[in-house]
C-alpha cells in the first residue's frame, strides 16, 4: 500500500533528538527552531518526561473512559494551578482540531444556536466543525459550505460590533493567529469581544492550540488582555509530542453524561506526559524563559534591515521579508541545518521549544547575518 501523498517533504529523516537538536541518519545535526508545529514545548526527550511515560506504559497504557482515571484528576489540578484557571473543567481530547469541535458543540448545546463568528486567516483544524471555522478555501471542503461561519477581519471592533447578534452561538479566535502569520489580536479587540459575547449570550471560545502552554510567555496569550473564555482550546505543546488536546470549560457550563465523549481522549500516557510537561514548565521556570528569550530575538530581529516587519510575543515570533529574499528558509536549512516555519507568502515563523538556550538562539541571528548581509 502507497501512503496517501498530501505532505511536502524535506528530504530528511531525523532519527534522535535532544533538547532543541534533532540528528539525521547521515549524523547531521539540526537545530530545531520550530518543534514540528508548535509541538515540542519542553524540548525533544526531555529526562523526565522520557522516565515519566516509560514508567507509566510500564504500569497500564490504556483502558477505555469507562474505569476510575486518577491521572486526569491529577492533570485536571495541575492544569488549573499552572494556567490560573483552577475553577475550570477541563475535557480531554487527542488533537486540537477535536478540541475546537467538541468546543464549537458545546457553545450550541448551551445555547441552542447555530451561527458562529471566526475570523480571516484563521486556522482551527480539519474536521468537519474546525475546519468550516478555518477560512483557508484550499483545505474547506464543499461538504463544510452547510456551516453558519462568518469570517470577520482581525481587530476591526466596530465590523465586529455590527456583526454580533444574539444569533451567534459562539465567537472563536485564536490567541495568536499561527498559521494566519503570527497575527495578534490587540488587547482591546479581545476585551470588545468579550463583552459583546456577554452582552448577546454567544460564548467566547479561544483557540490556544498553538499560542497555549506557556508559549508567549503567559499560559496562554489571551491572559495578556484580562479577559475569560467561556472556553479554551489546547493541545500542541500540551503533550510535547505525544497526542493529546483538551477544552477548559467555564464553571457555569453544567456537563451531562455522554454529553462529550471519546475513545483514546484522557488516557493513561496522554495525561502522564501532559502531566510530566506542565512540571517541566513549573520546575524549570520556562514561561520566563519564553519571555526572556523572545523579547532578545524580537529586539534582534528588529536590527535586520531586510526584515520588514517582526510580530509575536514570547516564544511565538514571526518575521516578514520582501520576496528577493524568500529562499531564506531553504537556506537556513540547507546551509545552517536550521529548520523554522512559514505561513504564506512572506512569513519565517519561530517556535522553539521553551526551553531555548541564549547560546541557540544567537546560532539563528548568527545564521541570519550571513543571509541577510
Ligand atoms: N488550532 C490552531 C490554532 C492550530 O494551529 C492548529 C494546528 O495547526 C489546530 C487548531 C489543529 O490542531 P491539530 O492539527 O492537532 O488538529
Amino acid at each position: 500500500m502507497k501512503l496517501f501523498d498530501v505532505y511536502p517533504l524535506f528530504n530528511i529523516e531525523p532519527v534522535k533528538a535532544r533538547g532543541s537538536w534533532l540528528w539525521d541518519k547521515q549524523g547531521n545535526k539540526y537545530l530545531d527552531l520550530y518543534g514540528g508545529h508548535a509541538v515540542i514545548s519542553i524540548g525533544h526527550s526531555h529526562p523526565h518526561y522520557v522516565d515519566a511515560l516509560k514508567n507509566q506504559l510500564d504500569k497500564i497504557g490504556f483502558y477505555s473512559n469507562s474505569v476510575q482515571n486518577p491521572l486526569q484528576e491529577q492533570l485536571s489540578e495541575k492544569l488549573g494551578e499552572v494556567s490560573g484557571y483552577p475553577d475550570y473543567q477541563l475535557f480531554l481530547c487527542n488533537s486540537g482540531a477535536e478540541a475546537n469541535e467538541n468546543a464549537l458543540k458545546l457553545a450550541s448545546f448551551v445555547n441552542g444556536r447555530k451561527k458562529v463568528i471566526a475570523f480571516k486567516k484563521s486556522f482551527h483544524g480539519r474536521t468537519s466543525g474546525a475546519v468550516a471555522a478555518t477560512d483557508n478555501p484550499k483545505i474547506v471542503a464543499p461538504f463544510n459550505a452547510g456551516h453558519q461561519i462568518e469570517f470577520l477581519p482581525l481587530n476591526d471592533e466596530a465590523v465586529f460590533k455590527e456583526a454580533i447578534n444574539s444569533d451567534i452561538a459562539a465567537v472563536i479566535i485564536e490567541g495568536i493567529q499561527g498559521v494566519g502569520g503570527i497575527q495578534l489580536p490587540n488587547d482591546s479587540f479581545l476585551q470588545v469581544i468579550s463583552k459583546k459575547c456577554k452582552e448577546v449570550g454567544a460564548l467566547l471560545i479561544l483557540d490556544e492550540v498553538q499560542s497555549g502552554y506557556g508559549r508567549t510567555g503567559k499560559f496562554f496569550a489571551h491572559q495578556f488582555s484580562g479577559i475569560k473564555p467561556d472556553l479554551i482550546t489546547i493541545a500542541k505543546g500540551m503533550g510535547n509530542g505525544f497526542p493529546v488536546g483538551g477544552v477548559l470549560i467555564a464553571p457555569e457550563i453544567k456537563p451531562w453524561s455522554g454529553m462529550l465523549g471519546t475513545t483514546f481522549g484522557g488516557n493513561y500516557l496522554a495525561c502522564i506526559a501532559s502531566l510530566a510537561v506542565l512540571e517541566v514548565i513549573q520546575n524549570e521556570s520556562l514561561m520566563n524563559n519564553a519571555t526572556e528569550l523572545g523579547n532578545y530575538w524580537i529586539e534582534k530581529l528588529k536590527g535586520f534591515k531586510t526584515i520588514t516587519q517582526v510580530r509575536g510575543r514570547g516564544l511565538m515570533i514571526g518575521f516578514d521579508l520582501p520576496e528577493s529574499s524568500s529562499g531564506l528558509r531553504t537556506n537556513l536549512l540547507q546551509k545552517h541545518r536550521v529548520f523554522t516555519g512559514e505561513a504564506k507568502p512572506n512569513t519565517v515563523r519561530l517556535l522553539p521549544s521553551l526551553a531555548l538556550k541564549k547560546e541557540e538562539a544567537d546560532l539563528l541571528l548568527n545564521a541570519l547575518a550571513i543571509e541577510l548581509s
